[in-house]
């Protein structure tokens, strides 16, 4: 795969595709920006190296179809604050308009295009859109890895007709730090898994089973885990046709020497709220009508302890139900010994890195993923379609 640090782009169409999957509000404000300030790196040092910026986009699912609350033109003023410059907005992203637009750029010149799923073209993957796309340009970027899990037009089918394609820097620290966890990474290596259902983790298990040195199990995932083992687990979640699989996956980890820990005692509920009286308990004791809704302070240091001397961690999923107080120490807890652990920290999930910057600690980890789907799938060992095309 190329860089974009290894490519020429002066006086060049470059065409970026990005993720400005932006929130929005009722009234079309934009009430985050992180997804655009992850990118700004790529598109200042393109602007600096003498590109004619193309910035292309989706913005919701507005599947093939015009939907005005999912227009891009909101992001104009959050991306032209940033790079302090003026951002030329066109209301489509192919078309002789865009085409005449793209014509009369200067070097330095900045275009954002309307939301590329407007287009039927864009999810299926087509080749006449995508070469429409590609019509645009003479340097393609990749800068969109929340996305690389969909083969769509603008980061698939492009790539077969632009002819020179490579991957920005959000896309390269991805596929680094992914290379550092999965690929050759210090050993030992321990993953952290934790969220709310084993059935969402599966592949990811069976995929990390292979790899690494321990296996952490927390959160709701955990009583599946905890209940194939014979424990009582009251009303916890708990996936009844799971037990056959996590047994499974428990067996294998032993096939393969692999540390399996579990949670040893859990903060225990009548009720998952915040008000409810919450107490700790021995997970072989936990009453009929209780819920566990996070770690214990036996597991918090048994987990850390147990990543005490690791050299690199991968984390998806929090310890337990985070978003309520009395149930959040678990996560909060095992962010910290992360963090002092040393070990080069691979973060991804839209839950965990929420749970990490409530904690306070998204400095001291050493790579948090922009992608949620993207990370768990490569996690599985699946191929990822937009990272494929550009290795091609
Ligand atoms: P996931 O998207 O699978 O990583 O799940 C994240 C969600 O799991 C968060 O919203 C947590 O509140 C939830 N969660 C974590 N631990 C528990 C638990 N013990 N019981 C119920 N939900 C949990």
């Amino acid at each position: 795969m190329k860089y974009i640090d290894q490519i020429e782009m002066k006086g060049k169409r470059v065409f970026l595709r990005v993720d400005f999957n932006v929130p929005m509000d009722k009234e079309g404000n934009v009430t985050g920006d992180k997804r655009v300030r992850a990118s700004i790196p790529t598109i200042n040092y393109a602007l600096e190296k003498g590109a004619k910026l193309i910035i292309a986009s989706h913005l919701g699912r507005p599947k093939g179809k015009r939907v005005a609350e999912m227009s891009l033109k909101p992001v104009v003023k959050v991306l032209s604050d940033l790079v302090k410059k003026d951002v030329l907005f066109l209301d489509d992203c192919v078309g002789p308009a865009v085409e005449q637009a793209v014509a009369k750029m200067k070097e330095g010149d900045i275009i954002l295009l309307e939301n590329l799923r407007f287009q039927p073209g864009e999810d299926k993957n087509d080749a006449e859109f995508a070469k429409q796309l590609a019509a645009l340009c003479d340097v393609y970027i990749d800068d969109a890895f929340a996305v690389s899990h969909r083969a769509a037009a603008s980061n698939s089918a492009i790539t077969e007709f632009v002819p020179v394609c490579a991957a920005g820097f959000l896309l390269k620290n991805e596929v680094e730090y992914f290379k550092k966890a999965m690929v050759n990474p210090a050993k030992p290596l321990a993953a952290m898994i934790g969220g709310a259902k084993v059935s969402d983790k599966i592949g990811l298990l069976e995929n990390l089973i292979e790899k690494v040195d321990k296996i952490i199990i927390g959160g709701g995932m955990a009583f599946t885990f905890l209940r194939a083992a014979g424990n009582e687990t009251g009303k916890s979640l708990c996936e009844e046709d799971m037990l056959d699989t996590a047994r499974r996956i428990v067996d294998k980890a032993r096939q393969k020497n692999v540390r399996f820990l579990l949670p040893v005692d859990a903060v225990i509920a009548p009720a998952a709220t915040a008000e409810a009286e919450a107490k700790v308990c021995d997970v072989k004791d936990i009453p009929k009508d209780m819920i566990g809704l996070d770690i214990g302070p036996a597991t918090i240091s048994l987990f850390s302890d147990a990543l005490k001397g690791v050299k690199t961690v991968i984390w998806n999923g929090p310890m337990g139900m985070f978003e309520l107080a009395p149930f959040s120490k678990g996560t909060f807890q095992l962010a910290q010994a992360v963090a002092d652990s040393g070990a080069l920290s691979i973060i991804g999930g839209g839950d965990t890195d929420t749970a990490i910057k409530k904690a306070g600690l998204s400095a001291k980890m050493s790579y948090i993923s922009t992608g949620g789907g993207a990370f768990l799938e490569w996690l599985e060992g699946k191929t990822l379609p937009g990272i494929a095309a550009l290795e091609k």
